[in-house]
């Protein structure tokens, strides 16, 4: 099977299109190598490579990940003889969805003997008797066609396409930069880090937790969330950061209410050194305004303060369920539905401040050990490279992780819970 590829040409200008069209080849060539061979042409403002694959469902399902595809269609190539022709466009039109459709002929190739304009009238014909015969209603509308089978006889051969799919649009991964994304085992980080993917950014995955002093769940989920967004981006490194050495510092000198605050400020400064080990110039989160205690504007400002990178929050303007009916789509609701315990949960007062005062939480943090723990936590952490195989992700461990022994002392607990 061949695919014309067709990307939007808004992103291409100056010198970002041989980049973003390089990047764009690499992309659909990951994402179909397991497939077998993959041989790919670029024409001016579009992309056409062959498959060994005839699936054409196992081709939408993997064409709905890559990034920068504005619409694609499958060309068949056959002789330059009538009959195949009328097979090949008979499919096209068979796999098509839409009630009308018209027969365009270009022929660059001249050796066929009919003119274009009969080839469209025989072969339009001759589909217009096989939607009768097969019950199929469809009309011929020359001005405003749902469905275009197209015909091009070029080098000895005729190339017949049909039915053009909408691809996701975005960006190219890989053509933005890469980003330090927050995940933790919820609905809306998977679905803000996939957001900034389609943007073309590269995210580095940055997941903290406090296993042994919860279980190994979110562990298990994160590792999952991550292989799913892989497939977004071919190639994930993923973080998983032990927080409870830090926790116990913070619990040490932190009021129940503020917990919250000071955990996310050191989340945001421990994603910060994961940044500069990575060379990402920005964090992520899965922040919504408003959403709970932690996510309105004063304390978001409170984080804010916490990094010098900018911390990109692509859904803070999105409703909840925005958010699960994308997680739907992207496939992360499931393993974010799962039950798993969380670090931020640790000890943490059921009435957390809304309106936290960076004057006093630095005055906190100012009295605290904080640096070298964070410094620890990266050290500490398991880092795992995972890799797009088409129908399986490989992991592979880059750094074997330490956990924290003996148990968690929290000084303030009986008195501020
Ligand atoms: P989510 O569904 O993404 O967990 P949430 O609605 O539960 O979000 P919070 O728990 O306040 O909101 O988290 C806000 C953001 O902080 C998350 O979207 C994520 O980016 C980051 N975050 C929270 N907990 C963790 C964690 N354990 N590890 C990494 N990032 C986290
Ligand atoms: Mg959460």
């Amino acid at each position: 099977m061949q695919i014309v590829v067709h990307y939007h040409e808004i992103a291409l200008k100056g010198n970002n299109r041989n980049l973003f069209v390089k990047r764009l080849v690499a992309n659909l060539r990951r994402t179909f190598r397991d497939l077998g061979e993959v041989r790919v042409r670029t024409l001016y403002g579009r992309i056409t490579f062959s498959l060994e694959c005839e699936d054409i469902e196992e081709i939408h399902r993997r064409m709905s990940g890559v990034f920068g595809v504005a619409n694609y269609a499958c060309v068949r190539e056959v002789p330059q003889e009538l009959e195949a022709m009328r097979q090949a466009a008979w499919q096209a039109l068979q796999e098509a969805h839409g009630s009308t459709f018209a027969v365009r002929c270009r022929r660059p190739d001249k050796s066929f003997p009919m003119r274009s304009t009969a080839l469209e009238r025989e072969i339009g014909g001759y589909l217009h008797d096989q939607c009768r015969l097969s019950g199929r209603e469809m009309k011929v509308d020359l001005s405003h066609p749902q469905i275009t089978v197209r015909l091009e006889l070029v080098n000895k051969v005729a190339l017949v396409s049909g039915e053009r799919f909408p691809g996701p649009g975005g960006l190219p991964v890989g053509t933005a930069g890469k980003i330090v994304g927050l995940l933790s085992s919820g609905f809306d980080s998977p679905v803000a880090a996939w957001q900034l993917m389609k943007r073309g950014a590269e995210i580095v995955l940055c997941h903290f937790h406090s296993y042994p002093f919860t279980n190994k769940a979110s562990l298990d989920n994160c590792r999952q969330l991550a292989e799913i967004l892989t497939r977004y981006q071919y190639r994930t490194r993923l973080y998983l950061v032990g927080f409870a050495p830090v926790q116990e510092e913070l619990l040490s000198l932190t009021p129940a209410d503020m917990r919250m605050i000071l955990y996310r400020r050191s989340m945001i400064r421990i994603a910060s050194l994961v940044a500069a080990r990575e060379g990402a110039p920005a964090l992520l989160t899965g922040e919504s305004l408003g959403q709970v205690a932690s996510q309105t504007l004063t304390n978001m400002r409170v984080i804010d303060q916490a990094a010098e990178l900018p911390i990109l929050r692509p859904l803070v303007g999105t409703d909840k369920e925005d958010i699960l009916q994308a997680a739907r789509r992207i496939g992360t609701y499931e393993l974010s539905a799962r039950p798993y315990e969380d670090c931020c949960s640790l000890m943490l007062s059921k009435h957390p401040c809304t309106k936290a005062r960076l004057r006093e939480v630095l005055e906190l943090e100012a009295n605290m050990e904080l640096a070298p723990l964070e410094a620890q936590a990266v050290e500490w952490a398991e880092i795992v490279d995972l890799f797009w195989q088409g129908r399986t992700v490989e992991q592979k461990i880059i750094q074997e992780p330490v956990y924290k022994e003996g148990p968690l002392v929290c000084p303030l607990e009986q008195e501020s819970l």
